[in-house]
């Protein structure tokens, strides 16, 4: 049963070591970066047989052009599918890469989608106002906590639930059993996007049928290359790859090798950071928290989806590395974020996460700001709301202190 406590035991850890290590050309520890587009072959009859699928990577070690599987790529998607518990896995230039090419692989013009009505604003603009017009693709968005309301919206057109393990940036923790139960009962994909929660959550484990994410988060961690992932049942993995029909094939959103490589080299330590970004995190929210801030975090007891969280996290990770604060304004949410940076040398204001220092940014106004009036206030999402991907770097009494000096600049904690 998906989201029994004792049968969706993981350890994602464990799951990344068992994956067969990859030795450089010549004997390297690390692996070597395959930086060919096209790939030889020695019997000219082999090439139509990896053009027919009878050969390829995994099917008698066959590459034929970058665009379609690269070795180093391979790697990677090989990690990351052990990390998701999924059968195969593949990488894309970008989260929205994997995200566009997973939606435009479960669906046809006319279809439809059922979505979380909180998201990435990217994802929602591509949602809300990129696939409409383009594709004739429509959908409708829910409060995902609401199951009754996810189902009333199903349609005989539905081929794809939509959501994120924990909603960006509301920090709302989806129910990824009984979506999948839902989606199994109507004959639909739950597609989920971990982005906010790797190694913390596996949807896969609780019963999604695609993982997606964006690596430039924490997975890579450096806030330094850009990068996404599919992972999921070998089959459909193969279908983005069809030369006729393949939506990563023939979008082309394919990832760089040398881009594989750099994530592949931080994902040994993926686990040590995030370790550290939830302590972190865990410490500052209980600490606003006990002081009267309007900090959200999934690891306050208060936090809505406390609970669920903690019934289907991996156990070892903590909740994360993502909090908000509602400071009411954006005029308070901006100065608070300019003392911080200009005064404190706290952190950055800059959108992304999951990099070693903390970003803050303003949602509405930023990261989703792509949603309209409407959308934004379904969400949940006030002008004043700053998301903060709390770093690791300095100590975390300085950071604190940092912290509390920033919401006193604002009025929203009294001295001490
Ligand atoms: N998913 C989530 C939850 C995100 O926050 C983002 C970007 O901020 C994306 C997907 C898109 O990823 P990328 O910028 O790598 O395309």
């Amino acid at each position: 049963m998906p989201g029994d406590a004792k049968t969706h035991l993981f350890d994602p850890v464990r799951a990344l070591a068992s994956v067969r290590h990859e030795f450089g050309e010549h004997g390297g520890v690390n692996l070597s970066i395959e930086t060919s587009s096209t790939f030889t072959v020695m019997e000219a009859g082999v090439m139509p047989e990896i053009f027919q699928g009878m050969r390829g990577p995994e099917a008698g070690g066959c590459y034929l052009y970058g665009r379609h599987f690269n070795p180093t790529v391979l790697v990677l998607a090989r990690q990351l599918a052990a990390i998701e518990s999924a059968q195969s896995a593949y990488c894309t230039a970008s989260g929205m890469g994997a995200i566009s090419g997973v939606i435009l692989q479960c669906c046809n013009s006319g279809d439809h989608v059922v979505a979380s009505d909180t998201l990435y604003g990217g994802t929602w603009a591509f949602l809300h106002d990129f696939l409409p017009p383009k594709c004739g693709i429509t959908t409708s968005f829910v409060d995902f906590t609401d199951l009754s309301a996810v189902a009333a919206a199903i349609t005989p057109r539905t081929r794809v639930l939509y959501g994120e393990s924990v909603s960006n940036p509301t920090l709302r923790v989806a129910d990824v059993p009984a979506l999948a139960a839902l989606a199994r009962e109507r004959g639909i994909k739950l597609v989920i996007d971990n982005t906010f929660s790797p190694l913390l959550l596996t949807p896969i484990r609780h019963g999604a049928d695609v993982v997606v994410h964006s690596l430039t988060k924490f997975i890579n961690g450096a806030s330094d290359l850009v990068g996404g992932a599919v992972c999921a049942k070998r089959e459909f993995i193969d279908q983005l790859f069809d030369l006729h029909t393949g939506a990563l094939m023939l979008l082309g959103p394919t990832m760089d090798p040398r881009a594989a490589y750099e994530v592949a080299m931080r994902l040994p330590h993926l686990a040590l950071r995030i370790r550290e970004h939830s302590a972190r995190a865990m410490e500052l929210a209980t600490n606003l928290e006990s002081r009267g801030v309007a900090v959200c975090y999934p690891g306050l007891p208060s936090h809505p989806d406390h609970a669920r969280f903690k019934h289907l996290a991996n156990p070892g990770f903590g909740f994360g590395g993502m909090m908000t604060i509602d400071l009411g304004t954006l005029d308070r949410a901006n100065r608070f974020m300019e003392h911080l940076q200009n005064q404190e040398a706290f952190g950055f204001m800059a959108v992304s996460l999951g990099y070693a220092d903390t970003l803050m940014s303003a949602s509405a106004s930023s990261t989703s700001s792509e949603m309209d009036e409407a959308g934004l206030a379904q969400a949940g999402i006030s002008p004043g709301l700053v998301r903060l991907s709390v770093g690791f770097t300095g100590t975390l009494q300085d950071r604190m202190a940092q912290l509390e000096r920033g919401l006193q600049s604002v009025g929203a904690l009294s001295q001490s």
